[in-house]
Protein backbone atom coordinates (compact mmCIF):
# COMPACT_ATOMS: atom_id res chain seq x y z
CA UNK A 1 0.00 0.00 0.00
CA UNK A 2 3.03 2.21 0.26
CA UNK A 3 2.41 3.34 -3.42
CA UNK A 4 -0.68 4.74 -2.73
CA UNK A 5 -1.39 8.46 -1.09
CA UNK A 6 -1.53 8.84 2.18
CA UNK A 7 -5.19 9.11 2.32
CA UNK A 8 -5.99 5.90 1.17
CA UNK A 9 -3.47 4.13 3.32
CA UNK A 10 -5.07 6.36 6.27
CA UNK A 11 -8.68 4.90 5.46
CA UNK A 12 -7.34 1.44 4.47
CA UNK A 13 -4.11 0.74 6.25
CA UNK A 14 -3.95 -2.08 8.10
CA UNK A 15 -7.34 -3.35 8.32
CA UNK A 16 -8.21 -6.81 9.40
CA UNK A 17 -11.48 -8.31 9.52
CA UNK A 18 -13.14 -10.99 11.61
CA UNK A 19 -15.12 -13.69 10.44
CA UNK A 20 -17.89 -11.23 10.25
CA UNK A 21 -16.17 -8.91 7.63
CA UNK A 22 -17.43 -6.04 9.31
CA UNK A 23 -16.81 -2.59 7.77
CA UNK A 24 -15.46 -0.67 10.33
CA UNK A 25 -13.03 -2.29 12.64
CA UNK A 26 -13.55 -4.24 15.20
CA UNK A 27 -12.87 -3.09 18.93
CA UNK A 28 -11.39 -6.23 20.48
CA UNK A 29 -12.09 -5.04 24.01
CA UNK A 30 -10.03 -8.28 25.55
CA UNK A 31 -7.13 -8.84 27.24
CA UNK A 32 -6.55 -12.08 26.26
CA UNK A 33 -7.11 -15.15 24.31
CA UNK A 34 -7.84 -18.67 24.41
CA UNK A 35 -5.53 -21.38 23.24
CA UNK A 36 -7.39 -24.79 21.86
CA UNK A 37 -4.86 -26.97 23.26
CA UNK A 38 -1.74 -26.72 26.14
CA UNK A 39 0.55 -27.40 22.83
CA UNK A 40 -1.28 -24.29 20.96
CA UNK A 41 -0.34 -22.61 24.26
CA UNK A 42 3.19 -23.33 24.36
CA UNK A 43 3.80 -22.82 20.84
CA UNK A 44 2.55 -19.24 21.07
CA UNK A 45 4.71 -18.20 23.52
CA UNK A 46 7.55 -20.00 21.66
CA UNK A 47 6.61 -17.92 18.68
CA UNK A 48 3.42 -16.16 17.96
CA UNK A 49 2.49 -15.56 14.27
CA UNK A 50 1.54 -12.42 12.20
CA UNK A 51 -2.17 -12.83 13.28
CA UNK A 52 -1.68 -14.59 16.64
CA UNK A 53 -1.92 -13.06 20.27
CA UNK A 54 -1.19 -13.62 23.58
CA UNK A 55 -1.85 -10.68 26.37
CA UNK A 56 -3.13 -7.22 25.39
CA UNK A 57 0.07 -6.01 27.08
CA UNK A 58 2.19 -7.51 24.54
CA UNK A 59 -0.36 -7.10 21.59
CA UNK A 60 -4.05 -6.66 20.57
CA UNK A 61 -5.87 -7.17 17.24
CA UNK A 62 -7.23 -3.80 17.27
CA UNK A 63 -3.87 -2.22 18.44
CA UNK A 64 -1.89 -3.80 15.69
CA UNK A 65 -4.78 -2.55 13.09
CA UNK A 66 -4.02 0.75 14.11
CA UNK A 67 0.02 0.06 14.27
CA UNK A 68 0.13 -1.12 10.97
CA UNK A 69 -2.48 1.91 9.50
CA UNK A 70 0.50 4.34 11.39
CA UNK A 71 3.08 2.81 9.82
CA UNK A 72 2.04 2.39 6.38
CA UNK A 73 1.32 6.19 6.20
CA UNK A 74 4.34 6.90 7.37
CA UNK A 75 6.41 4.77 5.50
CA UNK A 76 7.91 2.87 8.29
CA UNK A 77 8.39 -0.80 8.55
CA UNK A 78 6.81 -1.35 12.18
CA UNK A 79 5.55 0.62 14.79
CA UNK A 80 4.74 -0.14 18.29
CA UNK A 81 1.29 1.60 20.08
CA UNK A 82 1.53 3.10 23.73
CA UNK A 83 -0.35 4.48 26.17
CA UNK A 84 0.31 7.71 25.49
CA UNK A 85 2.87 10.59 23.94
CA UNK A 86 5.28 10.39 26.80
CA UNK A 87 5.26 6.31 27.05
CA UNK A 88 6.20 6.46 23.49
CA UNK A 89 8.92 9.22 24.09
CA UNK A 90 9.67 7.34 27.23
CA UNK A 91 9.81 4.01 25.35
CA UNK A 92 11.81 5.23 22.42
CA UNK A 93 15.00 6.28 24.53
CA UNK A 94 14.67 4.23 27.86
CA UNK A 95 14.50 0.81 25.23
CA UNK A 96 17.91 1.76 23.78
CA UNK A 97 19.94 3.56 25.82
CA UNK A 98 21.88 2.68 28.89
CA UNK A 99 24.23 3.90 31.65
CA UNK A 100 27.46 5.43 29.99
CA UNK A 101 25.89 6.48 26.76
CA UNK A 102 25.57 10.01 25.20
CA UNK A 103 22.61 11.40 23.87
CA UNK A 104 22.50 15.44 22.71
CA UNK A 105 19.12 16.88 22.53
CA UNK A 106 17.34 20.22 21.24
CA UNK A 107 16.56 22.52 24.45
CA UNK A 108 13.55 23.80 23.23
CA UNK A 109 11.08 20.89 24.45
CA UNK A 110 7.39 19.67 25.23
CA UNK A 111 8.06 19.81 29.22
CA UNK A 112 7.48 16.22 30.44
CA UNK A 113 10.24 15.81 26.84
CA UNK A 114 12.23 17.73 28.62
CA UNK A 115 11.84 15.76 32.67
CA UNK A 116 12.69 12.54 30.39
CA UNK A 117 16.09 13.85 29.48
CA UNK A 118 16.90 15.70 32.01
CA UNK A 119 16.17 14.04 34.97
CA UNK A 120 14.93 10.51 34.51
CA UNK A 121 17.47 9.79 31.63
CA UNK A 122 20.82 11.38 33.79
CA UNK A 123 19.52 9.66 37.31
CA UNK A 124 20.08 6.05 34.78
CA UNK A 125 23.82 7.31 34.03
CA UNK A 126 22.82 8.28 30.72
CA UNK A 127 24.63 11.77 29.28
CA UNK A 128 22.93 14.32 27.42
CA UNK A 129 23.87 17.00 26.08
CA UNK A 130 21.34 19.71 25.06
CA UNK A 131 21.88 22.41 22.05
CA UNK A 132 19.62 25.11 20.24
CA UNK A 133 18.32 22.96 17.92
CA UNK A 134 18.05 25.34 15.33
CA UNK A 135 22.25 25.71 15.13
CA UNK A 136 23.55 23.58 13.42
CA UNK A 137 26.88 24.50 14.38
CA UNK A 138 26.10 23.28 17.98
CA UNK A 139 24.75 19.85 17.18
CA UNK A 140 28.01 19.23 15.02
CA UNK A 141 30.06 20.61 18.31
CA UNK A 142 27.72 17.80 20.75
CA UNK A 143 27.77 14.70 18.59
CA UNK A 144 30.75 12.42 19.43
CA UNK A 145 31.94 9.57 17.82
CA UNK A 146 29.95 7.45 21.51
CA UNK A 147 26.66 9.44 20.64
CA UNK A 148 24.53 6.71 20.37
CA UNK A 149 21.19 9.17 19.82
CA UNK A 150 19.78 12.18 19.32
CA UNK A 151 16.83 13.54 20.14
CA UNK A 152 14.42 16.71 18.71
CA UNK A 153 11.37 18.14 18.06
CA UNK A 154 11.04 18.76 14.40
CA UNK A 155 8.96 22.33 15.37
CA UNK A 156 9.05 23.19 19.02
CA UNK A 157 6.68 23.74 21.43
CA UNK A 158 5.36 26.72 21.83
CA UNK A 159 7.88 29.13 19.43
CA UNK A 160 8.00 26.60 16.36
CA UNK A 161 11.31 26.65 15.50
CA UNK A 162 12.11 24.59 13.01
CA UNK A 163 14.67 21.76 13.48
CA UNK A 164 16.68 20.63 9.96
CA UNK A 165 15.93 17.11 10.24
CA UNK A 166 18.07 16.25 7.25
CA UNK A 167 20.36 17.74 7.99
CA UNK A 168 20.85 16.97 12.05
CA UNK A 169 20.20 13.43 10.31
CA UNK A 170 23.25 13.37 8.39
CA UNK A 171 25.29 14.67 11.20
CA UNK A 172 24.15 11.84 13.85
CA UNK A 173 24.50 9.51 11.18
CA UNK A 174 28.07 10.09 10.54
CA UNK A 175 28.71 8.63 13.71
CA UNK A 176 26.58 6.02 13.74
CA UNK A 177 23.82 7.52 15.85
CA UNK A 178 20.05 6.95 16.06
CA UNK A 179 18.07 10.21 15.52
CA UNK A 180 14.70 10.14 17.20
CA UNK A 181 12.37 12.81 16.19
CA UNK A 182 8.86 13.45 18.33
CA UNK A 183 6.84 14.88 14.82
CA UNK A 184 3.56 16.04 17.11
CA UNK A 185 3.80 19.48 15.88
CA UNK A 186 4.52 19.09 12.27
CA UNK A 187 1.57 16.00 12.35
CA UNK A 188 1.57 13.21 10.02
CA UNK A 189 -0.03 14.74 7.19
CA UNK A 190 2.55 17.38 6.67
CA UNK A 191 5.85 15.43 7.39
CA UNK A 192 8.02 12.71 6.18
CA UNK A 193 10.37 12.74 8.72
CA UNK A 194 11.49 9.39 7.95
CA UNK A 195 12.21 9.36 4.34
CA UNK A 196 14.06 12.66 5.33
CA UNK A 197 16.31 11.03 7.57
CA UNK A 198 14.57 9.81 10.68
CA UNK A 199 15.15 6.80 12.25
CA UNK A 200 12.89 6.63 14.70
CA UNK A 201 9.84 9.08 15.06
CA UNK A 202 7.20 9.20 17.98
CA UNK A 203 3.74 10.54 18.36
CA UNK A 204 1.20 11.81 20.82
CA UNK A 205 -2.09 10.35 19.33
CA UNK A 206 -3.92 12.63 21.78
CA UNK A 207 -2.92 15.35 19.24
CA UNK A 208 -3.85 15.46 15.22
CA UNK A 209 -4.67 11.45 14.89
CA UNK A 210 -7.32 11.56 17.64
CA UNK A 211 -7.91 15.22 17.01
CA UNK A 212 -11.64 15.39 18.98
CA UNK A 213 -9.80 15.19 22.31
CA UNK A 214 -11.35 12.07 23.70
CA UNK A 215 -8.32 9.72 24.80
CA UNK A 216 -4.67 9.38 25.25
CA UNK A 217 -1.85 7.69 23.02
CA UNK A 218 1.00 7.38 21.48
CA UNK A 219 3.23 5.57 19.01
CA UNK A 220 6.85 4.45 17.76
CA UNK A 221 7.63 3.78 14.00
CA UNK A 222 10.80 2.67 13.29
CA UNK A 223 12.42 -0.33 11.31
CA UNK A 224 11.38 -3.93 12.26
CA UNK A 225 14.73 -4.94 13.55
CA UNK A 226 14.48 -1.42 16.23
CA UNK A 227 10.85 -2.23 17.07
CA UNK A 228 10.38 -5.74 17.42
CA UNK A 229 14.14 -6.21 19.14
CA UNK A 230 14.73 -3.36 21.11
CA UNK A 231 11.18 -0.87 21.71
CA UNK A 232 8.77 -4.30 21.92
CA UNK A 233 10.64 -6.17 24.66
CA UNK A 234 10.70 -3.32 26.91
CA UNK A 235 7.53 -2.10 26.32
CA UNK A 236 5.46 -5.42 26.45
CA UNK A 237 7.45 -5.77 29.90
CA UNK A 238 6.99 -2.38 30.98
CA UNK A 239 3.29 -2.01 30.31
CA UNK A 240 2.34 1.13 28.50
CA UNK A 241 0.07 -0.42 26.24
CA UNK A 242 -2.42 1.24 24.82
CA UNK A 243 -6.38 0.11 25.23
CA UNK A 244 -8.03 -1.35 22.58
CA UNK A 245 -10.99 0.92 22.96
CA UNK A 246 -8.31 4.01 22.54
CA UNK A 247 -6.58 2.15 19.56
CA UNK A 248 -10.21 2.02 17.99
CA UNK A 249 -10.12 6.03 18.36
CA UNK A 250 -7.17 6.71 16.82
CA UNK A 251 -8.13 4.45 14.13
CA UNK A 252 -11.06 6.11 13.21
CA UNK A 253 -9.08 9.47 13.29
CA UNK A 254 -6.58 8.47 11.37
CA UNK A 255 -9.17 8.42 8.33
CA UNK A 256 -10.49 11.86 8.92
CA UNK A 257 -6.83 13.23 10.02
CA UNK A 258 -5.64 14.68 6.30
CA UNK A 259 -9.08 16.33 5.61
CA UNK A 260 -9.15 18.09 9.75
CA UNK A 261 -5.32 19.03 9.19
CA UNK A 262 -5.90 20.24 5.93
CA UNK A 263 -8.46 22.70 7.05
CA UNK A 264 -6.99 23.33 10.00
CA UNK A 265 -3.81 24.67 8.39
CA UNK A 266 -5.74 26.69 6.21
CA UNK A 267 -7.48 28.53 8.81
CA UNK A 268 -3.95 28.92 10.86
CA UNK A 269 -2.84 30.93 8.14
CA UNK A 270 -5.37 33.28 7.55
CA UNK A 271 -5.30 34.01 11.03
CA UNK A 272 -1.34 34.04 11.38
CA UNK A 273 -1.77 36.90 8.16
CA UNK A 274 -4.72 38.78 9.88
CA UNK A 275 -3.12 38.64 13.54
CA UNK A 276 -0.35 40.09 11.75
CA UNK A 277 -1.77 42.92 11.18
CA UNK A 278 -2.55 43.69 14.77
CA UNK A 279 -0.46 46.44 16.07
CA UNK A 280 -1.65 44.93 19.62
CA UNK A 281 0.23 42.14 19.35
CA UNK A 282 3.60 41.84 18.30
CA UNK A 283 5.88 38.63 17.21
CA UNK A 284 3.37 36.38 15.46
CA UNK A 285 4.88 33.20 15.32
CA UNK A 286 3.97 30.89 12.37
CA UNK A 287 6.12 28.99 9.65
CA UNK A 288 3.79 29.71 7.09
CA UNK A 289 4.82 33.21 6.96
CA UNK A 290 7.23 34.74 5.21
CA UNK A 291 8.53 36.46 8.03
CA UNK A 292 9.36 33.23 10.02
CA UNK A 293 12.70 32.74 10.56
CA UNK A 294 12.93 29.70 9.43
CA UNK A 295 10.15 29.91 6.45
CA UNK A 296 11.96 27.99 3.56
CA UNK A 297 13.16 25.47 5.78
CA UNK A 298 9.61 25.02 6.94
CA UNK A 299 8.38 25.10 3.69
CA UNK A 300 11.06 22.28 2.47
CA UNK A 301 10.69 20.08 4.91
CA UNK A 302 6.60 20.26 5.69
CA UNK A 303 5.50 20.21 1.80
CA UNK A 304 4.92 23.89 2.07
CA UNK A 305 2.81 24.08 4.92
CA UNK A 306 2.92 25.85 8.47
CA UNK A 307 0.99 23.60 10.63
CA UNK A 308 -2.05 24.27 12.28
CA UNK A 309 -0.18 25.71 15.81
CA UNK A 310 0.88 29.41 15.70
CA UNK A 311 1.58 31.61 19.10
CA UNK A 312 1.80 35.43 19.51
CA UNK A 313 2.61 37.85 22.33
CA UNK A 314 0.45 40.25 23.70
CA UNK A 315 3.10 42.25 25.43
CA UNK A 316 2.52 40.76 29.24
CA UNK A 317 0.48 38.17 31.29
CA UNK A 318 -1.79 40.62 32.70
CA UNK A 319 -2.72 41.44 28.98
CA UNK A 320 -2.47 37.92 27.86
CA UNK A 321 -4.83 36.63 30.61
CA UNK A 322 -7.38 39.28 29.58
CA UNK A 323 -7.23 38.57 26.22
CA UNK A 324 -7.83 34.69 26.90
CA UNK A 325 -10.43 35.40 29.20
CA UNK A 326 -12.47 37.56 26.92
CA UNK A 327 -12.43 34.74 24.06
CA UNK A 328 -15.76 33.04 23.61
CA UNK A 329 -15.57 30.78 20.66
CA UNK A 330 -11.72 29.71 21.50
CA UNK A 331 -11.40 27.83 24.79
CA UNK A 332 -8.79 28.17 27.37
CA UNK A 333 -7.00 24.21 27.76
CA UNK A 334 -3.09 22.63 27.28
CA UNK A 335 -4.32 20.22 24.31
CA UNK A 336 -3.99 20.93 20.50
CA UNK A 337 -4.33 19.68 17.02
CA UNK A 338 -8.33 19.15 18.39
CA UNK A 339 -11.23 20.13 16.32
CA UNK A 340 -11.99 22.66 18.78
CA UNK A 341 -9.53 25.71 18.64
CA UNK A 342 -7.46 25.78 22.38
CA UNK A 343 -5.58 28.77 23.66
CA UNK A 344 -2.49 28.23 26.08
CA UNK A 345 -0.59 30.21 28.09
CA UNK A 346 2.74 28.49 28.70
CA UNK A 347 4.76 30.69 31.09
CA UNK A 348 2.24 30.04 33.18
CA UNK A 349 0.76 26.56 32.23
CA UNK A 350 2.32 23.92 30.24
CA UNK A 351 6.12 25.40 31.15
CA UNK A 352 5.24 27.07 34.13
CA UNK A 353 8.13 24.83 36.02
CA UNK A 354 10.66 26.03 34.14
CA UNK A 355 12.98 28.83 36.16
CA UNK A 356 12.62 32.54 34.57
CA UNK A 357 15.53 32.52 32.55
CA UNK A 358 15.21 29.09 30.96
CA UNK A 359 12.02 30.64 29.83
CA UNK A 360 13.55 33.70 28.69
CA UNK A 361 16.33 31.37 26.72
CA UNK A 362 13.49 29.50 24.95
CA UNK A 363 11.14 32.25 24.18
CA UNK A 364 8.47 31.90 26.85
CA UNK A 365 7.92 35.58 27.25
CA UNK A 366 5.22 36.51 29.90
CA UNK A 367 2.90 37.49 26.68
CA UNK A 368 3.22 34.68 24.86
CA UNK A 369 -0.16 32.91 23.08
CA UNK A 370 -0.01 29.58 22.19
CA UNK A 371 -2.92 29.00 19.62
CA UNK A 372 -4.15 25.49 18.36
CA UNK A 373 -6.38 26.20 15.36
CA UNK A 374 -9.28 23.82 15.31
CA UNK A 375 -12.24 22.83 12.83
CA UNK A 376 -14.77 25.98 13.40
CA UNK A 377 -14.95 28.87 10.66
CA UNK A 378 -12.45 30.97 9.92
CA UNK A 379 -14.00 34.04 10.38
CA UNK A 380 -15.55 33.20 13.60
CA UNK A 381 -11.90 32.44 14.88
CA UNK A 382 -10.60 35.98 13.42
CA UNK A 383 -13.58 37.82 14.57
CA UNK A 384 -13.13 36.13 18.54
CA UNK A 385 -9.72 37.12 18.53
CA UNK A 386 -10.22 40.42 16.68
CA UNK A 387 -13.04 41.52 19.31
CA UNK A 388 -10.52 39.75 22.45
CA UNK A 389 -8.12 41.93 21.21
CA UNK A 390 -10.25 44.67 21.33
CA UNK A 391 -10.24 44.89 25.21
CA UNK A 392 -6.65 45.30 25.33
C1 LIG B 1 1.55 16.32 23.94
C2 LIG B 1 2.95 16.07 23.55
C3 LIG B 1 3.65 14.98 24.05
C4 LIG B 1 3.06 14.04 25.06
O1 LIG B 1 1.93 13.38 24.65
P1 LIG B 1 0.81 12.79 25.67
O2 LIG B 1 -0.09 12.03 24.77
O3 LIG B 1 0.18 13.98 26.33
O4 LIG B 1 1.53 11.94 26.64
C5 LIG B 1 4.95 14.80 23.63
N1 LIG B 1 5.54 15.64 22.77
C6 LIG B 1 4.89 16.71 22.26
C7 LIG B 1 5.60 17.62 21.31
C8 LIG B 1 3.57 16.97 22.63
O5 LIG B 1 2.94 18.03 22.13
Amino acid sequence: MTSTSKRTRAVHGGTRRSQYNEVSEAIFMTQGFVYDTAEAAEARFLKAGDDEFIYARYGNPTVAMFEERIAALEGAEDAFATASGMAAVNGALTSMLKAGDHVVSSRALFGSCLYILEEVLTRFGVEVTFVDGTDLGQWEAAIRPDTKAVFFESMSNPTLEIIDIRAVSALAHAVGATVIVDNVFATPVWSDAIAQGADVVVYSATKHIDGQGRALGGVILGTQEFIRKTVEPYLKHTGAALSPFNAWLMLKGLETMELRVRAQTTSAKLIAEALSTQSALSNVIYPGLAGHKQHALAMAQMNGQGGTVLAFDAGSQERAFKLLNALEIIIISNNLGDAKSIATHPATTTHQRLPDEQKAALGITPGLIRLSVGLEGTEDLIGDLTSAIGTL
